[in-house]
């Protein structure tokens, strides 16, 4: 009997793993580890979306005469039982690039197997490469790795296989009470990705920044994507079958979102290459700048959706409701706080991680270590909260949303009540301190003084030292610029390896 190993691939349609082993009698299994329960990324909205993908999953594979279990504990002990149990052959699963305890836990179950003698085949799931030798070629592999021929679903069993009742009870993982998170599962993908690609998309490129329009406007895949759902192969298929071609606007978002879709794996391969950004600065010459600074006040406000600022503080509460934000309020959420607040990567990050819905290790360290200026090889970007509210919420109607206190100002003073004149204030009765606080920093004297240390730091040679190893190691190829990143002096060059309307 053959083995798959579900993860983080929680579909049925073009897994390879699954598909090959199908050859074969086989059975299926999901592990949920205490790790995994324990880990401090994990938020009650991962297990509620986890649940439902694995009911979803079960029924699929049931189709098929698999049958899914689902056990609990430890990955080696737990494919111990089952190799035993079930007289397992072979075990098949797709490669993830995980945390750091995942990593450890691949290493542990690696020498099992190989002690049992019993073959792991595992197969890549994102155009992400394990011992990655020359970044150069990496655009190249990863075109090939998306475009290649999707796997079909598993070939159906001759019969029922009958397997120990499962001793993890699914429905423990926790139900949902409301609708405001998205649905998990491979039916709910299929229909978001459809109905993106259909209609919600037309106007991708255009409304992508606004948390207004986001909402709709964006793919909303990041949650299918992360938990397997659909695979990326899958996705850029269907977006070269989508929109119409002699469309303006679908020609433009298309090409948009197929360029966020690339960056998705460019940023895994970052975690994989180095997996200590977990942890560390990506730029170790920035050890030491925040670490000893941390406002525990501020980061309380921020936390809370509370620090004065009507637009840090809607997408905070819209975040925390909602499991979900665009990608320019998630930077601007870490703009301020590491910039205004001056507050390390690091907690914020474990701090949003359970929230976001979508948490997706490589991509969310290097963000977050991107918008927090440690790498030292991005354009800084310091964005303020105040331009930015005027800019994608002209009328305050987000902000009014999420912070109903604000609701009865108009729409030049719900920005930045704090500035508007007093009188205007009390006539919609908002009293500042009692109704909603006082800004938690000065925003320009913050502002300022930020942008002081981090060039500061930016251009000390303890910094600039590590620039040429991270971009040789870490940077898109991507960027017509990168030739001249190959000279040995790196002295005022800016590495723009992001796409011009994400900077
Ligand atoms: C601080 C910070 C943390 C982030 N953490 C995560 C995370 O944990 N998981 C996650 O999936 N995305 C993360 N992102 C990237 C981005 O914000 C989300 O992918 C996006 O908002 C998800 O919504 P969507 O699927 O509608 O995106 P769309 O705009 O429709 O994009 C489609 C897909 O492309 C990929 N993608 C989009 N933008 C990026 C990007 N900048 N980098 C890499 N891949 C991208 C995602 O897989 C996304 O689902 C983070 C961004 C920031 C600034």
């Amino acid at each position: 009997m053959n083995l798959v190993w579900f993860k983080n691939d929680l579909r049925i349609f073009d897994h390879r793993p699954l598909w090959e082993a199908s050859h074969e009698p086989c059975i299926a299994l999901y592990i949920i580890e205490p790790l995994w329960l324990d880990d401090i990324h994990t938020g009650l909205f991962h297990k509620i979306f986890l649940r439902e993908c694995l009911l979803d999953l079960k029924s699929y594979l049931k189709q098929k005469n698999i049958p899914l279990l689902v056990l609990q504990g430890e990955a080696k002990d737990v494919l111990a039982q089952v190799i035993h149990n079930h007289n397992i052959k072979k075990v098949y699963s797709h490669q993830q690039t995980g945390l750091y305890w995942s990593f450890k836990r691949d290493l542990k179950v690696k020498a099992f197997l190989e002690d049992q003698e019993i073959p792991w085949i595992e197969y890549k799931q994102f155009a992400v490469v394990r011992k990655l030798k020359n970044r150069d070629t990496w655009n190249k592999r990863r075109d090939e790795i998306i475009a290649r021929e999707l796997y079909p679903e598993p070939k159906k069993q001759k019969r029922q296989i009958d397997l120990e009742k499962s001793f993890f009870d699914i429905e423990a993982l926790g139900e949902r009470k409301n609708e405001s998170i998205q649905f998990g599962g491979r039916k709910a993908a299929v229909k978001t990705l459809n109905s993106f690609l259909e209609r919600r998309g037309r106007f991708y490129y255009r409304d992508l920044s606004s948390p207004l329009t986001a909402a709709d406007s964006c793919s909303r895949l990041s949650p299918y994507i992360s938990f397997g759902c659909l695979s990326l192969s899958e996705i850029n298929q269907a977006i070269r079958k989508a929109g119409s071609l002699d469309d303006f606007h679908w020609k433009r978002s298309l090409k948009a979102f197929e360029s966020r879709i690339w960056w998705h794996c460019h940023f895994i391969q970052k975690l994989e290459s180095e997996p200590e950004i977990e942890f560390e600065n990506v730029n170790p010459g920035f050890n030491g700048m925040r670490e000893n600074d941390f406002n525990s006040e501020y980061f309380k406000a921020w936390s809370q959706g509370q620090t004065g600022f009507p637009m840090i503080d809607a997408c905070m509460r819209s975040l925390r409701e909602t499991g979900w934000i665009n990608f320019r309020m998630r930077a601007l959420l870490v703009s301020f706080a590491s910039y205004q607040l001056w507050l390390h990567w690091k907690p914020l990050s474990d701090f949003l991680a359970p929230y976001f819905l979508d948490f997706e290790p490589g991509i969310h360290f290097s963000q977050l270590q991107m918008q927090s200026g440690v790498t030292g090889i991005n354009t800084i970007r310091m964005y303020s909260p105040i331009k930015q509210s005027l800019d994608q919420d002209p009328k305050g109607e987000f902000i009014r949303r999420w912070v109903p206190e604000l609701s009865r100002l108009d729409d030049q003073s719900i920005h930045a009540p704090f500035d508007a004149p007093v009188m205007f204030l009390t006539m919609s009765g908002v009293e500042l301190g009692r109704d909603y606080p006082f800004p938690i920093v000065d925003p320009k004297k913050s502002y300022d003084e930020a942008k002081e240390k981090i060039y500061a730091w930016r251009k000390s040679p303890q910094v600039t030292q590590f620039a040429s190893g991270i971009i040789q190691k870490h940077a898109s190829r991507k960027n017509k610029f990168f030739p001249i990143q190959h000279r040995k002096s790196f002295g005022n060059l800016d590495c723009h390896n992001y796409p011009k309307d994400e900077e």
